[in-house]
């Protein structure tokens, strides 16, 4: 019963393309030599912010146009007076008169100095001083509406807004002679002179993207904060208010026509069922594992259903215990071994001898503990003095090693590792059941505290395909018993 799955776009590496080192998976793109992890949105955006707002307002053609003026005025300079880069840091580096210049000659365009209009909203703008002399003022409420909007247009390192900011970029280097192409690859020189109009795009827009990573690798911005990004990115955050955002969420199955009276007939025939197949009263480790673990999982199943907890985290929990479940019965019936069966009801006393001798050190009990139950659980095979106690795993192996030799790896892949996120507090399952995205892109998406309980998706269609494969076992084990969880 596992929905349909949306297969993930082929810009992800498969789990085959990434490289095994040691205990770790690690993806191609990791493997490149000398790779420095950067970010557009966190340090370079902020740093091409003036390019940001004038491709965001204005048509394309036109904001390519000034983009074009500025490369061409810059790298025009002699030498000297040229800034190193076009980050506005850079910029804000070279003669204030000559910087004046510039920004007369973009605010020529009168819808170029609205949309430039936000950089007054930053005190420690880079080059403040020249902006704010030459922008028109306006309110500022508006500013920040307009900030937002090219922050949206641009935060994916890969839009068309952003690709377009990070093109000139090579594009001045290119101009202004410190950027050469050997001869095998003059095409993309020919390909950044011209972009947009020549050449595939479908190649040309991540090459540029590539030269503006190297190109930053020299000018070792994106993997530093400095001050003017570390200012940008916390004034927004200052001055405007978090956002709810819907994100759009996928459907959620469910299974209405669960009730707890149909768990409770099936908890009945399990019982009638183990006791009709009680042949003497002799110690049965099979016996008591094959009923023990279905009635187990089938308890656990109850417990969610009746008190409503198929949208919670501890509805995560229980799935992932009846996987388990699922996994070790499956093991111990394929393999049938005498042994084997004995093997897992020992390993469960010697845990509990172990842990209520550590309670005698210490000299205290938890107060879920029922001590006089255990012991008395404990001594039932054989008196506690005779029990060995297994720091292992009570099969030598790992659940997943049991899965692969039962055939069940299918389940565990697709039950296993997520809902064990949630049972050990990992980020993610932290992260998914806490945490919700605030809508506000001059925020960068930051997560805000969930104000009530979390509605993660059911887990009561997966934890019915589970239960019925472990009452499938039952039926194999002991004959006869015919009866599944039913959902309509
Ligand atoms: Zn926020």
């Amino acid at each position: 019963m596992t929905k349909t799955y949306n297969k993930r776009e082929k810009y992800y590496p498969s789990l085959s393309d990434h490289k095994r080192q040691g205990k770790n998976l690690i993806p191609p793109f990791l493997l490149l030599p000398n790779l420095a992890l950067k970010s557009w949105t966190n340090f370079r955006l902020p740093e091409m912010l003036w390019a940001v707002l004038i491709i965001s307002h204005a048509e394309r053609d036109i904001a390519l146009y000034h983009f074009r003026n500025v490369v061409n005025y810059l790298a025009g300079l002699p030498e000297g007076d040229q800034p190193q880069d076009l980050t506005l840091t850079a910029l804000s580096k070279i003669q204030p008169e000559i910087l004046d210049g510039l920004i007369v000659e973009l605010c020529d365009d009168d819808d170029v100095n609205l949309s430039l209009s936000p950089l007054t909203l930053f005190p420690n703008l880079p080059g403040q001083k020249s902006w704010i002399k030459n922008l028109d003022e306006m309110a500022s409420l508006e500013k920040w509406d307009l900030l937002k909007e090219a922050i949206v247009k641009c935060y994916d390192h890969q839009s068309q807004e952003a690709t377009d900011c990070r093109w000139i970029r090579p594009l001045y280097q290119t101009v202004r002679g410190k950027m050469h192409f050997p001869q095998h690859l003059i095409h993309l020189s020919e390909e950044l002179l011209r972009y947009p109009h020549h050449g595939d795009m479908r190649a040309v827009r991540p090459t540029i993207r590539s030269m503006e990573g190297a190109i930053d690798d020299l000018q070792n911005i994106g993997a530093n904060p400095n001050n003017w990004t570390e200012h940008f990115w916390q004034t927004c955050l200052l001055n405007t208010p978090c956002e709810k955002v819907e994100l759009l969420m996928e459907q959620k199955e469910t299974c209405t026509s669960i009730n707890i009276d149909k768990i409770d007939s099936l908890i009945l025939q399990l019982n009638e069922h183990c006791n009709k197949n009680r042949l003497d009263s002799a110690i049965n480790p099979k016996f008591d594992t094959t009923f023990g673990i279905s009635l187990y999982s089938l308890q656990i199943f109850r417990e969610i259903v009746k008190n409503q907890m198929q949208n919670t985290i501890l509805g995560r929990t229980a799935l992932r215990s009846i996987v388990e479940c699922f996994i070790t019965l499956r093991y111990l019936r394929k393999n049938d071994n005498p042994d084997l069966w004995l093997a897992y009801r020992n390993y469960g006393s010697g845990q509990v001898k172990l842990a209520l001798l550590k309670f005698d050190e210490i000299g205290e009990c938890p107060n879920f503990v029922d001590q006089g139950k255990l012991k008395l659980n404990i001594n039932y095979d054989r008196g506690e003095e005779f029990l060995s106690i297994n720091l292992g795993n009570w099969e030598k192996t790992s659940l997943r090693d049991m899965s692969e030799k039962s055939g069940t790896k299918k389940e565990y892949d697709l039950y296993y590792t997520i809902t064990s996120g949630f049972v050990h507090g990992m980020w993610e399952a932290v992260n998914e059941a806490t945490f919700e995205y605030c809508g506000n892109p001059l925020h960068r998406f930051h997560r805000i505290p969930i104000n009530s309980s979390p509605q993660l998706n059911d887990i009561i269609p997966d934890a019915i395909n589970l239960i019925n494969k472990i009452l499938g076992d039952v039926d194999r084990l002991y004959p006869q018993f015919p009866y599944r969880v039913e959902t309509k």
